[in-house]
């Protein structure tokens, strides 16, 4: 079994390997330029980094995901489900502050929080990396509070805010048309 790699994930030395596909180097070190499969070969001397398999993940499909990181340009989501797809995965994906809303989102941090359920669709496939969008009705199904991290319910008192039911707080997200209502999570 080949060895998982993320971008950056240090592959070895100039002196050991000539950098090939999806390598980069740097200040005489080679790194991964993708996410994928470390192939070194001591023989040939080369390091190379291979594209993975998608584990079935379509474009267009819908897939559930939680938020692991939140960055002024993106969200990296962990997916773990394909809608309508018992098996579970483990895929990296992001959603670029574009692909957010259908307006203009300024800060991806009040329409996300680490641990959020996200509803999702893929909507670009690359060498190892997907894009999804949240777009339209789609968003976090399932949020928990910053504060005690119980879970959040749509606020009967504000429209489009989410309120903590344990200690009452009220926070923002891009909420999907069916928060709350999606069975598996
Ligand atoms: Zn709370």
């Amino acid at each position: 079994m080949d060895e998982k790699v993320m971008i950056g994930d240090y592959l070895g030395t100039i002196e050991e390997f000539m950098p090939g596909t999806g390598t980069f180097a740097e200040d005489g070190k080679i790194y991964a330029a993708k996410i994928g499969f470390k192939r070194v070969d001591p023989e040939n001397h080369t390091a190379e980094v291979h594209g993975k398999e998608l584990a079935g993940i379509k474009l267009d499909q819908i897939v559930f995901g939680e938020v692991m990181n939140v960055k002024n340009s993106n969200v990296t989501l962990v997916v773990s489900k394909i809608q309508g797809n018992p098996g579970l995965i483990d895929e990296r994906t992001c959603i670029y502050v574009s692909n957010i809303a259908d307006t203009y989102v300024k800060n991806p941090e009040e329409m996300f929080a680490i641990g959020d359920i996200v509803k999702a669709k893929v909507i670009k496939m690359g060498d190892g990396l997907i894009d999804v969008s949240t777009k339209g009705d789609l968003g976090v199904v399932k949020a928990f509070c910053k504060k005690c991290r119980e879970p959040m319910a749509l606020s009967q008192k504000k429209e489009g805010m989410l309120e903590c039911k344990c200690c009452k707080s009220l926070e923002k997200r891009k909420i999907a048309k069916d928060y709350g209502r999606v069975s598996d999570f």
